[in-house]
Protein backbone atom coordinates (compact mmCIF):
# COMPACT_ATOMS: atom_id res chain seq x y z
CA UNK A 1 0.00 0.00 0.00
CA UNK A 2 1.50 3.41 -0.69
CA UNK A 3 2.14 5.35 2.60
CA UNK A 4 0.75 9.10 3.26
CA UNK A 5 4.28 10.93 2.12
CA UNK A 6 4.48 8.94 -1.73
CA UNK A 7 0.22 9.48 -1.49
CA UNK A 8 1.06 13.34 -1.26
CA UNK A 9 3.70 13.11 -3.46
CA UNK A 10 2.30 12.02 -7.27
CA UNK A 11 -0.19 14.97 -6.32
CA UNK A 12 2.24 17.71 -6.45
CA UNK A 13 4.59 16.49 -9.29
CA UNK A 14 1.16 16.27 -11.61
CA UNK A 15 0.35 19.55 -10.10
CA UNK A 16 3.60 20.92 -11.70
CA UNK A 17 3.01 18.91 -14.62
CA UNK A 18 -0.34 19.95 -15.06
CA UNK A 19 1.26 23.67 -14.72
CA UNK A 20 3.59 22.72 -17.56
CA UNK A 21 1.00 21.47 -19.99
CA UNK A 22 -1.61 24.74 -18.96
CA UNK A 23 1.02 26.67 -21.51
CA UNK A 24 1.27 23.73 -24.13
CA UNK A 25 -2.21 23.46 -25.09
CA UNK A 26 -5.25 25.22 -25.85
CA UNK A 27 -7.51 26.71 -23.08
CA UNK A 28 -10.49 24.56 -24.01
CA UNK A 29 -8.41 21.61 -24.65
CA UNK A 30 -6.58 21.86 -20.79
CA UNK A 31 -10.36 22.13 -19.29
CA UNK A 32 -11.67 19.53 -20.90
CA UNK A 33 -9.18 16.81 -20.57
CA UNK A 34 -6.33 18.17 -18.06
CA UNK A 35 -8.05 19.99 -15.52
CA UNK A 36 -9.82 17.42 -13.51
CA UNK A 37 -7.40 14.79 -13.66
CA UNK A 38 -5.44 14.66 -10.49
CA UNK A 39 -1.81 12.39 -9.46
CA UNK A 40 -2.51 9.27 -7.78
CA UNK A 41 0.70 7.21 -7.79
CA UNK A 42 4.27 7.23 -8.46
CA UNK A 43 6.51 3.95 -8.25
CA UNK A 44 8.48 1.95 -10.32
CA UNK A 45 8.70 4.70 -12.63
CA UNK A 46 4.84 4.37 -13.56
CA UNK A 47 2.65 7.45 -12.82
CA UNK A 48 -0.39 7.08 -12.73
CA UNK A 49 -2.91 9.87 -13.54
CA UNK A 50 -6.99 9.72 -12.09
CA UNK A 51 -9.26 10.86 -14.90
CA UNK A 52 -12.89 11.41 -14.09
CA UNK A 53 -14.52 9.63 -16.85
CA UNK A 54 -13.48 6.57 -19.39
CA UNK A 55 -13.68 9.24 -22.30
CA UNK A 56 -11.21 11.65 -20.68
CA UNK A 57 -8.76 9.23 -19.71
CA UNK A 58 -8.79 7.57 -23.23
CA UNK A 59 -8.53 10.83 -24.64
CA UNK A 60 -5.46 11.40 -22.64
CA UNK A 61 -3.65 8.01 -23.27
CA UNK A 62 -4.34 8.12 -26.93
CA UNK A 63 -3.87 11.81 -28.47
CA UNK A 64 -1.61 13.73 -25.37
CA UNK A 65 0.78 10.94 -24.13
CA UNK A 66 3.75 11.65 -25.61
CA UNK A 67 3.02 15.65 -24.51
CA UNK A 68 2.09 14.42 -21.27
CA UNK A 69 4.74 12.92 -20.54
CA UNK A 70 7.63 15.26 -21.72
CA UNK A 71 5.97 17.27 -19.12
CA UNK A 72 5.74 14.85 -16.48
CA UNK A 73 9.76 13.87 -17.44
CA UNK A 74 10.57 17.43 -16.99
CA UNK A 75 9.31 17.53 -13.37
CA UNK A 76 10.61 14.29 -11.88
CA UNK A 77 13.67 14.34 -14.12
CA UNK A 78 13.38 11.01 -15.48
CA UNK A 79 11.44 8.23 -17.74
CA UNK A 80 7.71 7.27 -15.80
CA UNK A 81 5.35 5.45 -17.89
CA UNK A 82 2.41 6.62 -17.32
CA UNK A 83 -1.05 5.15 -16.64
CA UNK A 84 -4.43 6.30 -16.78
CA UNK A 85 -7.25 5.09 -14.58
CA UNK A 86 -11.03 6.33 -13.68
CA UNK A 87 -11.20 8.25 -10.59
CA UNK A 88 -12.69 11.27 -9.34
CA UNK A 89 -11.01 14.55 -7.54
CA UNK A 90 -10.73 13.24 -4.07
CA UNK A 91 -8.69 10.48 -5.01
CA UNK A 92 -10.89 7.72 -5.09
CA UNK A 93 -11.49 5.07 -7.80
CA UNK A 94 -14.90 4.34 -8.86
CA UNK A 95 -16.68 0.89 -7.34
CA UNK A 96 -14.60 -0.98 -9.80
CA UNK A 97 -11.84 -0.45 -7.35
CA UNK A 98 -13.42 -1.58 -4.15
CA UNK A 99 -12.94 -5.13 -5.56
CA UNK A 100 -10.07 -7.46 -4.72
CA UNK A 101 -8.91 -8.36 -8.28
CA UNK A 102 -11.84 -10.40 -9.45
CA UNK A 103 -12.83 -9.29 -12.20
CA UNK A 104 -14.44 -6.19 -12.15
CA UNK A 105 -16.59 -5.14 -15.16
CA UNK A 106 -17.57 -0.85 -15.29
CA UNK A 107 -19.86 -0.69 -18.51
CA UNK A 108 -18.80 2.70 -19.84
CA UNK A 109 -15.36 2.07 -19.21
CA UNK A 110 -13.25 1.77 -22.39
CA UNK A 111 -12.09 -2.45 -22.22
CA UNK A 112 -7.83 -1.27 -21.87
CA UNK A 113 -8.75 0.90 -18.69
CA UNK A 114 -10.24 -1.45 -16.62
CA UNK A 115 -7.53 -4.12 -17.59
CA UNK A 116 -5.28 -1.94 -15.78
CA UNK A 117 -4.97 -2.87 -12.41
CA UNK A 118 -4.09 -0.12 -9.72
CA UNK A 119 -0.74 -0.66 -8.40
CA UNK A 120 -0.27 -4.37 -6.62
CA UNK A 121 -4.00 -5.63 -7.66
CA UNK A 122 -3.61 -8.81 -9.77
CA UNK A 123 -5.15 -8.22 -12.73
CA UNK A 124 -7.78 -9.88 -14.35
CA UNK A 125 -8.95 -10.80 -17.68
CA UNK A 126 -10.77 -7.90 -19.56
CA UNK A 127 -14.32 -10.11 -20.16
CA UNK A 128 -14.82 -8.05 -23.67
CA UNK A 129 -11.54 -9.86 -24.92
CA UNK A 130 -13.13 -13.07 -25.91
CA UNK A 131 -12.35 -14.94 -29.54
CA UNK A 132 -15.58 -14.23 -30.28
CA UNK A 133 -15.27 -10.26 -30.04
CA UNK A 134 -11.95 -10.92 -32.05
CA UNK A 135 -12.23 -9.63 -35.76
CA UNK A 136 -10.04 -11.84 -37.66
CA UNK A 137 -8.56 -10.75 -41.14
CA UNK A 138 -5.27 -11.40 -43.13
CA UNK A 139 -3.60 -9.80 -40.58
CA UNK A 140 -4.03 -11.41 -37.49
CA UNK A 141 -5.24 -14.82 -38.87
CA UNK A 142 -2.55 -16.35 -37.97
CA UNK A 143 -1.99 -15.89 -34.30
CA UNK A 144 -5.49 -16.08 -33.90
CA UNK A 145 -5.02 -19.83 -35.43
CA UNK A 146 -2.28 -20.61 -32.94
CA UNK A 147 -4.47 -18.95 -30.06
CA UNK A 148 -7.31 -21.07 -30.61
CA UNK A 149 -5.32 -23.88 -30.96
CA UNK A 150 -3.43 -23.49 -27.59
CA UNK A 151 -6.48 -22.62 -25.70
CA UNK A 152 -8.16 -25.81 -27.27
CA UNK A 153 -4.96 -27.96 -26.31
CA UNK A 154 -2.92 -26.40 -23.43
CA UNK A 155 0.63 -27.07 -23.20
CA UNK A 156 0.73 -29.89 -25.85
CA UNK A 157 1.11 -27.54 -29.13
CA UNK A 158 3.05 -24.79 -28.77
CA UNK A 159 5.00 -24.12 -25.45
CA UNK A 160 5.91 -21.05 -25.06
CA UNK A 161 3.38 -19.29 -27.94
CA UNK A 162 4.38 -15.67 -28.35
CA UNK A 163 2.64 -13.30 -29.55
CA UNK A 164 4.26 -10.17 -31.13
CA UNK A 165 3.19 -6.98 -32.68
CA UNK A 166 3.72 -3.65 -32.69
CA UNK A 167 1.07 -1.75 -29.52
CA UNK A 168 -2.51 -2.28 -29.92
CA UNK A 169 -2.77 -4.78 -32.30
CA UNK A 170 -4.70 -7.33 -30.19
CA UNK A 171 -1.94 -9.19 -28.41
CA UNK A 172 -3.39 -8.23 -25.09
CA UNK A 173 -7.57 -8.90 -26.62
CA UNK A 174 -5.60 -12.83 -28.21
CA UNK A 175 -4.21 -13.61 -24.43
CA UNK A 176 -7.09 -12.95 -22.60
CA UNK A 177 -9.65 -15.19 -25.25
CA UNK A 178 -7.26 -17.66 -24.65
CA UNK A 179 -8.00 -17.94 -21.01
CA UNK A 180 -11.41 -17.34 -21.00
CA UNK A 181 -11.65 -20.32 -22.97
CA UNK A 182 -9.17 -22.24 -20.82
CA UNK A 183 -11.12 -21.34 -17.60
CA UNK A 184 -14.28 -22.40 -19.20
CA UNK A 185 -13.29 -25.36 -19.06
CA UNK A 186 -12.09 -25.60 -15.49
CA UNK A 187 -8.90 -24.65 -15.93
CA UNK A 188 -6.72 -22.85 -13.41
CA UNK A 189 -4.46 -20.23 -14.97
CA UNK A 190 -2.64 -16.60 -13.79
CA UNK A 191 -2.77 -13.98 -15.94
CA UNK A 192 0.09 -11.07 -15.20
CA UNK A 193 1.34 -8.41 -16.60
CA UNK A 194 5.24 -8.25 -16.59
CA UNK A 195 5.32 -5.00 -14.34
CA UNK A 196 3.00 -6.67 -11.86
CA UNK A 197 5.18 -10.11 -11.97
CA UNK A 198 7.72 -8.31 -11.27
CA UNK A 199 6.54 -6.16 -8.66
CA UNK A 200 5.23 -9.20 -6.56
CA UNK A 201 8.85 -11.09 -7.15
CA UNK A 202 10.37 -8.16 -6.05
CA UNK A 203 8.16 -7.69 -3.00
CA UNK A 204 8.58 -11.36 -2.47
CA UNK A 205 11.97 -11.21 -2.16
CA UNK A 206 11.59 -8.50 0.21
CA UNK A 207 9.76 -10.50 2.41
CA UNK A 208 11.35 -13.44 1.99
CA UNK A 209 8.37 -15.21 0.24
CA UNK A 210 10.08 -16.32 -2.28
CA UNK A 211 8.41 -19.86 -2.02
CA UNK A 212 5.09 -18.39 -1.44
CA UNK A 213 5.64 -16.60 -4.76
CA UNK A 214 6.35 -19.88 -6.54
CA UNK A 215 3.97 -21.92 -5.29
CA UNK A 216 1.47 -19.50 -6.55
CA UNK A 217 2.87 -19.28 -10.21
CA UNK A 218 3.57 -22.70 -10.09
CA UNK A 219 0.47 -24.26 -9.42
CA UNK A 220 -1.55 -23.11 -12.40
CA UNK A 221 -2.59 -24.48 -15.50
CA UNK A 222 -1.71 -21.85 -17.88
CA UNK A 223 0.53 -18.85 -17.41
CA UNK A 224 -0.14 -15.56 -18.90
CA UNK A 225 1.92 -13.14 -19.05
CA UNK A 226 1.81 -9.63 -20.95
CA UNK A 227 4.55 -7.51 -22.34
CA UNK A 228 7.59 -9.44 -21.48
CA UNK A 229 9.84 -6.65 -23.42
CA UNK A 230 9.85 -5.08 -19.50
CA UNK A 231 11.25 -7.73 -18.54
CA UNK A 232 14.29 -6.45 -20.14
CA UNK A 233 17.42 -4.78 -18.08
CA UNK A 234 15.43 -6.53 -15.02
CA UNK A 235 17.87 -8.79 -13.84
CA UNK A 236 16.61 -10.06 -10.96
CA UNK A 237 13.41 -10.38 -11.99
CA UNK A 238 14.24 -12.84 -15.21
CA UNK A 239 16.14 -14.56 -12.62
CA UNK A 240 12.75 -15.19 -11.19
CA UNK A 241 10.76 -15.42 -14.40
CA UNK A 242 13.09 -18.08 -15.43
CA UNK A 243 12.58 -20.44 -12.78
CA UNK A 244 8.82 -20.04 -12.98
CA UNK A 245 9.02 -20.48 -16.25
CA UNK A 246 11.32 -23.76 -16.24
CA UNK A 247 8.81 -25.70 -13.44
CA UNK A 248 5.87 -24.78 -15.78
CA UNK A 249 7.59 -25.91 -19.11
CA UNK A 250 8.86 -29.29 -17.62
CA UNK A 251 5.34 -30.48 -16.34
CA UNK A 252 3.97 -29.02 -19.60
CA UNK A 253 2.08 -26.25 -18.58
CA UNK A 254 0.91 -23.74 -21.30
CA UNK A 255 2.68 -20.62 -21.24
CA UNK A 256 2.00 -17.49 -23.04
CA UNK A 257 3.85 -14.71 -23.44
CA UNK A 258 3.35 -11.14 -25.38
CA UNK A 259 5.50 -8.34 -26.42
CA UNK A 260 6.04 -5.73 -28.76
CA UNK A 261 9.59 -6.63 -29.96
CA UNK A 262 10.79 -9.48 -31.99
CA UNK A 263 11.67 -12.24 -29.77
CA UNK A 264 15.34 -11.67 -31.87
CA UNK A 265 14.96 -8.05 -30.45
CA UNK A 266 14.80 -9.07 -26.51
CA UNK A 267 18.58 -9.11 -27.21
CA UNK A 268 18.76 -7.88 -23.31
CA UNK A 269 16.92 -11.13 -21.89
CA UNK A 270 19.63 -13.63 -21.07
CA UNK A 271 20.25 -16.41 -23.47
CA UNK A 272 19.45 -18.99 -22.02
CA UNK A 273 15.37 -17.07 -21.78
CA UNK A 274 15.55 -16.37 -25.16
CA UNK A 275 16.89 -20.02 -26.44
CA UNK A 276 13.72 -21.00 -24.19
CA UNK A 277 11.47 -18.83 -26.45
CA UNK A 278 12.47 -19.96 -29.35
CA UNK A 279 11.71 -23.32 -28.69
CA UNK A 280 8.30 -22.73 -29.06
CA UNK A 281 6.30 -20.59 -31.83
CA UNK A 282 6.29 -17.31 -32.22
CA UNK A 283 3.51 -15.73 -34.29
CA UNK A 284 3.36 -11.84 -35.16
CA UNK A 285 -0.03 -9.58 -35.70
CA UNK A 286 0.63 -6.99 -38.35
CA UNK A 287 -1.39 -4.26 -39.00
CA UNK A 288 -4.65 -4.68 -40.32
CA UNK A 289 -5.62 -3.89 -43.98
CA UNK A 290 -8.51 -1.59 -44.82
CA UNK A 291 -11.00 -4.40 -45.08
CA UNK A 292 -9.98 -5.79 -42.04
CA UNK A 293 -10.38 -2.13 -40.27
CA UNK A 294 -13.71 -1.70 -41.63
CA UNK A 295 -14.94 -5.24 -40.64
CA UNK A 296 -13.20 -3.93 -36.94
CA UNK A 297 -15.33 -1.42 -36.64
CA UNK A 298 -18.84 -2.37 -37.76
CA UNK A 299 -18.28 -4.56 -35.12
CA UNK A 300 -17.73 -1.84 -32.86
CA UNK A 301 -20.40 -0.01 -33.92
CA UNK A 302 -22.80 -2.96 -33.57
CA UNK A 303 -22.20 -2.79 -30.16
CA UNK A 304 -22.75 1.02 -29.50
CA UNK A 305 -26.62 0.70 -30.88
CA UNK A 306 -25.76 4.05 -32.72
CA UNK A 307 -26.16 4.16 -36.44
CA UNK A 308 -22.98 4.38 -37.96
CA UNK A 309 -23.30 4.52 -41.78
CA UNK A 310 -20.70 2.51 -43.51
CA UNK A 311 -19.61 5.71 -44.88
CA UNK A 312 -18.77 6.91 -41.61
CA UNK A 313 -16.72 3.76 -40.96
CA UNK A 314 -14.78 3.93 -44.15
CA UNK A 315 -13.87 7.45 -43.34
CA UNK A 316 -12.45 6.01 -39.88
CA UNK A 317 -10.34 2.57 -41.68
CA UNK A 318 -8.83 4.60 -44.37
CA UNK A 319 -7.71 7.57 -41.75
CA UNK A 320 -6.45 5.57 -38.83
CA UNK A 321 -4.77 2.26 -39.40
CA UNK A 322 -2.01 1.62 -37.97
CA UNK A 323 -3.75 0.59 -34.35
CA UNK A 324 -6.70 -0.95 -33.65
CA UNK A 325 -7.17 1.23 -30.35
CA UNK A 326 -6.75 4.28 -32.56
CA UNK A 327 -9.49 2.83 -34.45
CA UNK A 328 -11.67 2.08 -31.55
CA UNK A 329 -11.23 5.39 -30.00
CA UNK A 330 -11.65 7.15 -33.18
CA UNK A 331 -15.12 5.58 -33.20
CA UNK A 332 -16.21 6.16 -29.53
CA UNK A 333 -15.19 10.28 -30.48
CA UNK A 334 -17.69 10.17 -33.23
CA UNK A 335 -20.52 8.39 -31.20
CA UNK A 336 -19.69 10.62 -28.13
CA UNK A 337 -19.62 13.41 -30.33
CA UNK A 338 -23.08 12.33 -31.89
CA UNK A 339 -24.47 11.61 -28.05
CA UNK A 340 -23.50 15.19 -26.87
CA UNK A 341 -24.62 17.14 -30.03
CA UNK A 342 -27.87 14.96 -30.23
CA UNK A 343 -27.28 14.65 -34.56
CA UNK A 344 -26.52 11.41 -36.09
CA UNK A 345 -23.56 9.71 -37.53
CA UNK A 346 -22.60 10.99 -40.87
CA UNK A 347 -19.49 11.87 -42.50
CA UNK A 348 -19.65 15.27 -42.07
CA UNK A 349 -19.89 14.45 -38.22
CA UNK A 350 -17.24 12.15 -38.18
CA UNK A 351 -15.01 14.75 -40.22
CA UNK A 352 -15.39 17.09 -37.13
CA UNK A 353 -15.06 14.62 -34.30
CA UNK A 354 -11.89 13.56 -35.51
CA UNK A 355 -10.60 16.61 -37.07
CA UNK A 356 -7.31 16.68 -33.86
CA UNK A 357 -7.10 13.14 -34.28
CA UNK A 358 -6.54 13.25 -38.54
CA UNK A 359 -4.31 15.85 -38.13
CA UNK A 360 -1.80 13.42 -35.80
CA UNK A 361 -2.38 10.60 -38.09
CA UNK A 362 -0.96 13.33 -40.78
CA UNK A 363 1.49 14.43 -38.79
CA UNK A 364 3.52 10.90 -38.80
CA UNK A 365 3.26 10.46 -42.02
CA UNK A 366 6.39 9.04 -43.79
CA UNK A 367 7.71 10.62 -47.42
CA UNK A 368 7.38 8.64 -49.99
CA UNK A 369 10.93 8.97 -50.42
CA UNK A 370 11.62 7.65 -46.93
CA UNK A 371 9.61 4.36 -47.62
CA UNK A 372 11.54 3.46 -50.78
CA UNK A 373 14.71 4.10 -49.45
CA UNK A 374 14.08 1.92 -46.57
CA UNK A 375 13.26 -0.84 -48.30
CA UNK A 376 16.13 -0.32 -50.83
CA UNK A 377 18.12 -0.44 -47.35
CA UNK A 378 16.74 -3.56 -46.45
CA UNK A 379 16.92 -5.98 -49.18
CA UNK A 380 20.20 -4.09 -50.58
CA UNK A 381 18.55 -3.18 -53.58
CA UNK A 382 19.55 0.55 -55.61
CA UNK A 383 16.97 3.06 -55.36
CA UNK A 384 17.61 3.05 -58.93
CA UNK A 385 16.74 -0.71 -59.56
CA UNK A 386 13.29 -0.48 -57.99
CA UNK A 387 12.31 2.51 -59.76
CA UNK A 388 13.88 0.55 -63.13
CA UNK A 389 12.47 -2.39 -65.45
CA UNK A 390 15.19 -5.65 -64.09
CA UNK A 391 12.75 -8.10 -63.24
CA UNK A 392 15.15 -10.48 -61.05
CA UNK A 393 13.43 -12.18 -58.57
CA UNK A 394 15.27 -10.08 -55.65
CA UNK A 395 14.89 -6.82 -57.70
CA UNK A 396 11.22 -7.45 -58.29
CA UNK A 397 10.27 -8.64 -54.70
CA UNK A 398 11.91 -5.16 -53.24
CA UNK A 399 9.55 -3.24 -56.16
CA UNK A 400 6.10 -5.12 -54.93
CA UNK A 401 7.42 -4.20 -50.74
CA UNK A 402 7.48 -0.65 -51.92
CA UNK A 403 4.66 -0.52 -53.69
CA UNK A 404 2.83 -2.61 -50.86
CA UNK A 405 3.94 -0.18 -48.32
CA UNK A 406 3.74 3.01 -50.33
CA UNK A 407 0.19 2.13 -50.74
CA UNK A 408 0.04 0.93 -46.45
CA UNK A 409 1.50 3.43 -44.99
CA UNK A 410 1.12 6.50 -47.66
CA UNK A 411 -2.64 5.34 -48.10
CA UNK A 412 -1.59 6.20 -51.86
CA UNK A 413 -3.31 6.12 -55.37
CA UNK A 414 -1.86 2.95 -57.93
CA UNK A 415 -1.07 5.42 -60.43
CA UNK A 416 0.69 7.86 -57.74
CA UNK A 417 2.46 4.83 -56.40
CA UNK A 418 3.17 4.11 -60.43
CA UNK A 419 4.87 7.63 -60.89
CA UNK A 420 7.02 7.41 -57.93
CA UNK A 421 8.39 4.27 -58.82
CA UNK A 422 9.55 5.15 -62.29
CA UNK A 423 5.95 5.00 -64.39
CA UNK A 424 4.47 2.13 -63.41
CA UNK A 425 1.38 0.68 -64.95
CA UNK A 426 -1.29 1.19 -61.91
CA UNK A 427 -2.56 -2.81 -63.16
CA UNK A 428 1.33 -3.62 -62.35
CA UNK A 429 1.00 -1.65 -58.69
CA UNK A 430 -2.26 -2.96 -58.10
CA UNK A 431 -0.51 -6.82 -58.90
CA UNK A 432 2.31 -6.19 -56.90
CA UNK A 433 0.19 -5.14 -54.42
CA UNK A 434 -2.27 -7.82 -53.78
CA UNK A 435 0.88 -10.56 -54.52
CA UNK A 436 3.07 -9.16 -51.45
CA UNK A 437 -0.77 -8.96 -49.20
CA UNK A 438 -1.60 -12.72 -50.29
CA UNK A 439 2.23 -13.75 -49.70
CA UNK A 440 2.10 -12.67 -46.54
CA UNK A 441 -0.14 -14.80 -45.12
CA UNK A 442 2.10 -17.59 -46.07
CA UNK A 443 5.33 -16.66 -45.94
CA UNK A 444 6.95 -16.14 -42.44
CA UNK A 445 10.01 -14.43 -44.01
CA UNK A 446 7.89 -11.99 -45.95
CA UNK A 447 6.52 -10.71 -42.64
CA UNK A 448 9.98 -10.91 -41.09
CA UNK A 449 11.03 -8.36 -44.10
CA UNK A 450 8.09 -6.26 -43.44
CA UNK A 451 8.40 -6.17 -39.80
CA UNK A 452 11.74 -5.00 -39.97
CA UNK A 453 11.24 -2.19 -42.73
CA UNK A 454 8.51 -1.50 -40.69
CA UNK A 455 10.52 -0.94 -37.53
CA UNK A 456 13.25 0.98 -39.44
CA UNK A 457 10.81 3.20 -40.12
CA UNK A 458 9.39 4.09 -37.06
CA UNK A 459 12.90 4.14 -35.83
CA UNK A 460 13.80 7.21 -38.41
P1 LIG B 1 -1.90 -4.90 -27.77
O1 LIG B 1 -1.93 -5.78 -26.56
O2 LIG B 1 -1.33 -5.56 -28.96
O3 LIG B 1 -1.28 -3.57 -27.52
P2 LIG B 1 -4.77 -4.93 -27.43
O4 LIG B 1 -5.00 -6.39 -27.37
O5 LIG B 1 -4.81 -4.17 -26.16
O6 LIG B 1 -3.41 -4.61 -28.18
O7 LIG B 1 -5.80 -4.30 -28.47
C1 LIG B 1 -6.12 -2.94 -28.51
C2 LIG B 1 -7.61 -2.77 -28.68
O8 LIG B 1 -7.98 -3.20 -29.99
C3 LIG B 1 -8.40 -3.61 -27.71
O9 LIG B 1 -9.52 -2.88 -27.29
C4 LIG B 1 -8.84 -4.82 -28.54
O10 LIG B 1 -10.07 -5.34 -28.10
C5 LIG B 1 -8.96 -4.23 -29.91
N1 LIG B 1 -8.64 -5.21 -30.96
C6 LIG B 1 -7.42 -5.58 -31.39
N2 LIG B 1 -7.50 -6.47 -32.37
C7 LIG B 1 -8.81 -6.68 -32.57
C8 LIG B 1 -9.56 -7.52 -33.48
N3 LIG B 1 -8.94 -8.30 -34.37
N4 LIG B 1 -10.90 -7.49 -33.40
C9 LIG B 1 -11.52 -6.69 -32.51
N5 LIG B 1 -10.89 -5.88 -31.65
C10 LIG B 1 -9.56 -5.88 -31.67
MG1 LIG C 1 -1.16 -5.35 -24.71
Amino acid sequence: MTTTTTAEHPRQIWDAALGQLQLRVTRPNFETWLKNTVGVAYRDGEFVVGAPNAFVAETLEQRMYSLISRALESVVDSEVEIRFEIMTLDGEPPALSSSNGEHSDVPEAPPHAVAQPIIHRPASLNSRYTFERFVVGKSNELAHAAATAVAGRPGELYNPLVLYSDVGLGKTHLMHAIGHRATSRGLSLIYSTTEEFTNSYIRAIREGTTDEFRERYRSADLLLLDDVQFLIGKEQTQEGFFHTFNALHMTNRQIVLTSDRPVSALALLEDRIQSRLAGGLVVDIQPPDVETRIAILRAKAEETRQDVPDSALQFLAERVHKNIRELEGSLNRVVAFSDLTGSPVTVELTKRAVADMVETAAERHIPDAAIVEAVSDHFGVSIEAIKGRKRDKKTAQARQVAMYLLREESQLGLSVIGKILGGKDHTTVSHGCDRIANQLNVDPQLRRHLINIREALASR
